[in-house]
C-alpha cells in the first residue's frame, strides 16, 4: 500500500510539548495581561517589515513559528480582554470557555447536523433553552441558534424577518430602527438587497430612545402610501450609551401592525441576569426575535453570538433547504439540524464553550459579575459628578457612562471642549496603557468607557482618570504656548 508521503503530522511528543507551551503561553497571558500594555500600535509598514514574505516552500522548524507567533504576533494585537480596555464593547473572556474552544477545535466537531455530531446539536439545544428561559421566551415554541457574532444574528433574524412576513415580494417592504441603532443592522439590510427608500430611520429623543410618536407617524404614513411596515428594530443596550429603548411601548405598535419585534440586545441584553437590568429590560420578552453576543456580556471568548426567537419554525421555514448530498442526515424534527436553522453549514462547536463555562461557574457567578459592572459605572459617575474637572453626559446605563473634561470656572468654547477631549483619548492610546476612544453624543465629543470587564475595578479606571487629567493639563500648557 502506497502511504502518502506528507500527513502534515508532528510525532506524539512533538505535539504534547507543543500544545504544553501553547497552554503555559495563554495561562501566562491570562494571569500577567494586566501589567502588559492593552492597545497595540502598528503600521503597515511596521507589520508588513515583521511578516511580509511569500509563502514558503520549505517548512520550519515547529517550536521556531511558534516562538515567533508568541513574540511578534499576540504582541501586536491590542487586548479587548485587558481590564483598562474600555471601548468599543470589551470581550473579557474567561479561561474555561478558552479551553472548551481547543476542545471543540481539536477534536475538529461539525455542528451542522444532528446525525454528524448528536451531543454537540444537543448542548445547542439545551444552552439555547437556558437562554430562552432567562430571557422569557416560550420554552416549547422557541428557538434559536449559535452564530459568530452579533452581526451574523441580526442578519440571520431580518432574513427571517422578511420570509415570515413579506414571503417573496418585499418591493413595498418597510423596516424601522432609530438612530442609535447599531451599524450591522443597516449592514444586514443592504446585504438583503432593500432599497435605501425602504429604511426608515427614526429620530431618538434626549435620552437616545427611539421616539414612538415619530415612529407611529411614519408607520401610518407609509400605510397611506400603500407601503408594508414589517419590521422594526429595538435596541436594549446601544453601543453609544447602553440605552434601552421603550420595549414594552415598541411591542404594542408592532402587535397592533403585525410588525415583525427583533430587539438587537447584543451587549445589553445579558444585564437580565442583574437585577437592575432586568428591571430595566422589561418587555425583553416580547420580541419576536433577540440578538445577544454572549462573546460580549456572558465573558465567551470570540465567537459568540446568538439569534434567539419566539417561535423555532420560523427560522426552518426561512432556512430549510433539502439537498440531496444530505438526504441521508436529515432525521426527524426534533433532533435539530441547525443547518436548516441559520445561513452556515459547516459550523464549529460553539454550544461547548457556553455549556462549560455555565455548568463550572453556575449562572450565579454571571450574574454576580455583571451586577458588579452596573455598580462600577454607576460608582464612576459619582466620581466625576464631584469632581471639579469632569461633566457626566450621559448617566452610567448597563455599565457604560458617557463624560468629558469640562473644568469648572473655565471658559472654553464647545469646540476647545471636543478638542481637549479628543486630545486626551488620542494620548492615552498613544501612550498604549488604556483604550479609551471618543463618541459623539448630540454632536459633542465624549468619552465612552463600557465597564462589562469582571476584571475591571474602581481603581483601574481611578488610574486611567488620572492619566486623562495629565493630558488635560498637558493640553492647557499647549494652548498657553500658542497664545
Ligand atoms: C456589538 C454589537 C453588534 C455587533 O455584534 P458583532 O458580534 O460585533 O458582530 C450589534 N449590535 C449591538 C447593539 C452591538 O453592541
Amino acid at each position: 500500500m502506497k502511504k502518502n508521503p506528507a500527513q502534515l503530522e508532528l510525532s506524539k511528543e512533538a505535539m504534547q510539548a507543543y500544545g504544553y507551551q501553547v497552554v503555559d503561553a495563554i495561562v501566562n497571558h491570562h494571569c500577567t495581561q494586566g501589567d502588559q500594555k492593552p492597545v497595540a500600535l502598528g503600521s503597515r509598514e511596521e507589520m508588513d517589515s515583521l511578516f511580509l514574505e511569500e509563502a514558503p516552500e520549505k517548512g520550519t522548524n515547529p517550536e521556531q513559528v511558534l516562538q515567533f507567533v508568541l513574540e511578534e504576533v499576540m504582541t501586536n494585537s491590542t487586548n479587548m480582554s485587558h481590564p483598562k480596555s474600555y471601548s468599543f464593547v470589551p470581550g473579557p473572556s474567561n479561561y474555561v470557555s478558552v479551553m472548551a474552544d481547543a476542545l471543540a477545535t481539536g477534536y475538529n466537531i461539525f455542528s451542522g447536523g444532528w446525525a454528524a455530531s448528536p451531543a454537540a446539536a444537543e448542548l445547542e439545544i439545551i444552552t439555547i433553552q437556558w437562554l430562552l428561559k432567562i430571557f422569557g421566551f416560550p420554552a416549547k415554541k422557541g428557538g434559536g441558534i449559535f452564530t459568530s457574532g452579533g452581526s451574523m444574528a441580526n442578519l440571520t433574524a431580518l432574513t427571517t424577518a422578511r420570509r415570515v412576513k413579506c414571503g417573496q415580494d418585499f418591493s413595498k417592504a418597510m423596516i424601522y430602527l432609530s438612530d442609535q441603532a447599531h451599524s450591522s443592522n443597516i449592514k444586514a439590510i443592504r446585504v438583503l438587497g432593500f432599497k435605501k427608500e425602504q429604511i426608515r430611520i427614526i429620530p431618538t429623543d434626549s435620552e437616545f430612545k427611539f421616539s414612538v410618536n415619530k415612529l407611529k407617524n411614519c408607520i401610518a404614513k407609509d400605510r397611506l402610501e400603500g407601503l408594508q411596515p414589517f419590521c422594526l428594530i429595538a435596541t436594549s443596550g446601544t453601543t453609544n450609551t447602553g440605552t434601552v429603548d421603550p420595549l414594552l411601548e415598541l411591542a404594542k405598535i408592532c402587535k397592533k401592525e403585525n410588525i415583525w419585534f427583533h430587539i438587537d440586545g447584543a451587549y445589553g441584553a445579558a444585564a437580565i441576569l442583574s437585577k437592575k437590568g432586568k428591571s430595566l429590560l422589561k418587555g425583553i420578552e416580547k420580541a419576536d426575535s433577540l440578538t445577544v453576543d454572549p462573546h460580549k456580556w456572558f465573558f465567551q471568548p470570540y465567537e459568540m453570538g446568538c439569534l434567539l426567537v419566539r417561535n423555532h419554525k420560523h427560522l426552518s421555514q426561512t432556512f430549510t433547504e433539502k439537498p440531496e448530498y444530505l438526504r441521508d442526515i436529515e432525521g426527524n424534527t426534533s433532533e435539530i439540524n441547525f443547518y436548516d436553522h441559520g445561513i452556515q453549514l459547516t459550523r464549529r462547536f460553539r454550544a461547548l464553550k457556553f455549556y462549560m463555562s455555565i455548568k463550572t461557574f453556575g449562572l450565579k457567578e454571571f450574574r454576580k459579575a455583571i451586577t458588579f459592572s452596573i455598580e462600577l459605572a454607576e460608582e464612576v459617575e459619582n466620581h466625576l459628578r464631584s469632581s471639579q474637572k469632569w461633566e457626566v453626559i450621559f448617566p452610567a446605563t448597563l455599565a457604560v457612562i458617557n463624560f468629558r473634561y469640562h473644568p469648572i470656572g473655565k471658559k472654553y468654547t464647545q469646540k476647545q471642549l471636543d478638542q481637549f477631549n479628543q486630545y486626551i483619548s488620542e494620548q492615552v492610546v498613544s501612550s498604549r496603557k488604556a483604550l479609551l476612544v471618543t463618541t459623539l453624543l448630540h454632536g459633542q465629543v465624549v468619552l465612552r468607557m463600557c465597564l462589562i470587564n469582571p476584571r475591571t475595578s474602581l481603581s483601574d479606571v481611578m488610574e486611567t482618570l488620572g492619566l486623562c487629567e495629565h493630558y488635560a493639563w498637558e493640553y492647557t500648557q499647549k494652548l498657553q504656548e500658542n497664545n
